[in-house]
């Protein structure tokens, strides 16, 4: 097991990695290089994403085997209930427990007719996340993480409800959140009043997005209902054709972004490593975490 004392000494830093499968030979072997490159950072667990209705299993399947198998790493499978029966996400659950797996990111999921399209639970299925975090706690004595949305989940009524259904999920028995990627830390710390007033005990890990290219990241969050400060704007101004000044500021302000947050009292963070290798190291020589982990060797 990874979880070492000298992780814990690392400025009592905790992290972890999510990854995604790979699509093809390559990016299978872009992604056991990056999972090599960044072991080195001794997270609490990775996990690995899991396309909604199953269309990702088997690659989710054949990358978890080889995290816990080869790479000896504390691995977390990523599973969604939309579009599958109860019966279906059983027959999956067992086949990752077979793998190895005692950690699942439990996930409703996204309809396959796309974002924003409005979701139906499967008639034979779990209706939810919060759902299907209790279907799994009845299965066996996994752990199990939960998303949570700091900016509100796109489809949510309201705040309120949002907090409501991690409530649920929590007292379904979900043992930690990993929020959705954000860049405002003031948003995180307001989200984390309401979620403190709502008596939800788990840790709530906030998920940093290093930005790899800010065009494409600002698609994505607004799919996702994550704003994007206009300070981001200001920082990558003029960077657009200089590849390495662009992966230097991305790498300051995530690292700015952890080093805030743990001035506020944050310890844990989920880091989206997007398969990449290089930005993530930066981000974290940026925190000085290197040095540390020397110092305490
Ligand atoms: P839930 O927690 O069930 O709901 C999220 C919010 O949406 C709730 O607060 C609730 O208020 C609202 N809501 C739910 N259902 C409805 C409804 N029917 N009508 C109105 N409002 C509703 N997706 C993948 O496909 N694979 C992954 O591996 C994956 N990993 C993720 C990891 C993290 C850390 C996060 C934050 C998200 C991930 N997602 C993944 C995305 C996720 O599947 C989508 O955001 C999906 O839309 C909601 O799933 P959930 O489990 O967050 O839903």
């Amino acid at each position: 097991m990874l979880r070492s004392e000298t992780a814990r000494r690392d400025g009592d830093i905790r992290l972890s990695f999510e990854f995604f499968p790979p699509k093809n030979p390559e990016m299978e072997t872009h992604l056991w290089e990056t999972v090599e490159e960044l072991k080195k950072w001794n997270p609490d667990f990775v996990s690995v994403t899991y396309g909604a209705g199953g269309s990702t299993k088997a690659p989710t399947l054949d990358a978890v085997r080889r995290m816990i198998g080869d790479s000896h790493l504390p691995t977390a499978a990523h599973l969604t209930c939309v579009d599958a029966s109860r019966d279906d996400v059983h027959q999956v659950v067992e086949e990752f427990r077979n793998a190895g797996v005692r950690h699942f990111v439990a996930l409703r999921g996204d309809p396959s007719t796309g974002i924003g399209t409005a979701y139906k639970p499967h008639p034979e299925g779990y209706e939810n996340a919060a759902a299907l975090v209790k279907g799994l706690r009845e299965i066996g004595d996994f752990e199990v993480s939960v998303s949570a949305y700091p900016e509100k989940h796109p489809e949510s009524a309201s705040e309120a409800v949002d907090i409501d259904m991690l409530k649920r999920k929590a007292d379904n028995g979900a043992t930690r959140a990993l929020t959705q990627f954000f860049f405002d830390n003031d948003v995180f710390e307001r989200y984390m009043e309401r979620v403190t007033a709502a008596g939800i005990t788990i840790p709530v890990v906030p998920g940093i997005m290093p930005i790899q290219n800010l065009t494409q990241l600002k698609r994505f969050a607004g799919r996702c209902g994550t704003s994007v400060p206009g300070f981001l704007d200001e920082r990558f101004a003029g960077y657009d054709d200089d590849l390495e000044g662009r992966a230097r500021v991305a790498a300051e302000v995530a690292a700015e972004q952890i080093a805030d947050l743990q001035r506020r009292g944050v310890s844990e963070f989920h880091l989206y490593t997007m398969n990449r290798a290089p930005l993530v190291d930066a981000v974290l020589e940026n925190l000085g975490l290197e040095r540390l982990r020397r110092s305490a060797a």
